[in-house]
């Protein structure tokens, strides 16, 4: 079974989007996974297909109805389906590559993505949305979170990358940030390869490759260093 992703949105035109081209888009066509956007408004009951309404307890902008969304997710996810529902949201829990591998290797995602100040707060609880934030900041809406978070998984799905060995030394694989990357022309502006690094000495690249992330990650990411103390 491939991945399936069913995503609800305002604006399902957003979709594929960036995910029909490159990896992701050739992964799409091939079947290693399916992409559904669901158009949120379809579900509405009234005849001017209303979404949102003004926010309890006053204040400025909309937020998106309880009644509503869960007619979306309840189509898009009947009872029986496995995926996690997600509902992309700036308070959400901050998306770490463990969670992506966690969610690529199961059946798929059910994604909601907020507009507007956002939703409901009791479709969330009555729906069990786990709420999965991008970043500490604003977007104007869930759906290039959503194109963000699909990206990163899509990518670990049995067969997307063409070199798998690729994956497992990223960034954040090992809870530190990669090495520098060099390639031809020997010399730019100047500036020369590490030596090291067309020594043709495996060892000795592995020890300076190491050397350089830990540098790396304590200078720019010490947070990461704290949660996953290096291993000596
Ligand atoms: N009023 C809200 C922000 C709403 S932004 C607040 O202050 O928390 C509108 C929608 O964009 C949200 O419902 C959410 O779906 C999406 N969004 C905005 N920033 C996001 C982020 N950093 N990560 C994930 N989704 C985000």
């Amino acid at each position: 079974m491939s991945f399936s992703a069913s995503v609800l949105t305002l604006y399902p035109e957003m979709f594929p989007g960036a995910l029909g081209l490159s990896l992701a888009g050739r992964a799409l066509e091939a079947g290693t996974w399916s992409l559904e956007a669901i158009q949120i408004r379809d579900f509405a009951t009234d005849r001017h297909r209303t979404v949102d309404d003004t926010p309890a307890g006053g204040g400025a902008g909309m937020v998106m109805r309880a009644d509503v969304l869960a007619s979306a997710i309840d189509h898009a996810s009947p009872a029986g389906d496995l995926r996690p529902r997600l509902l992309m949201s700036p308070r959400g829990r901050p998306l770490t590559q463990v969670r992506v591998r966690e969610l690529a290797a199961g059946p798929g995602v059910v994604i909601v993505c907020g507009r507007f100040e956002g939703v409901d707060q009791r479709v969330i609880e009555a729906r069990g949305l786990e709420e999965v934030s991008v970043g500490d900041f604003i977007l104007s809406g869930g759906e290039p979170a959503a194109l963000v978070l699909l990206d990163a998984v899509v990518r670990l799905l049995p067969g997307v990358m063409g070199n798998a060995v690729s994956g497992d030394e990223e960034s954040f694989e090992n809870g530190l940030l990669e090495h520098p990357h060099y390639t031809r022309p020997q010399e730019f502006e100047g500036r020369q390869i590490p030596e090291v690094l067309t020594s043709g000495n495996h060892k000795k690249i592995a020890a300076w490759r190491r050397a350089e992330s830990e540098k790396l990650t304590k200078e720019r990411r010490p947070d990461l260093l704290a949660a996953h103390p290096l291993v000596k």
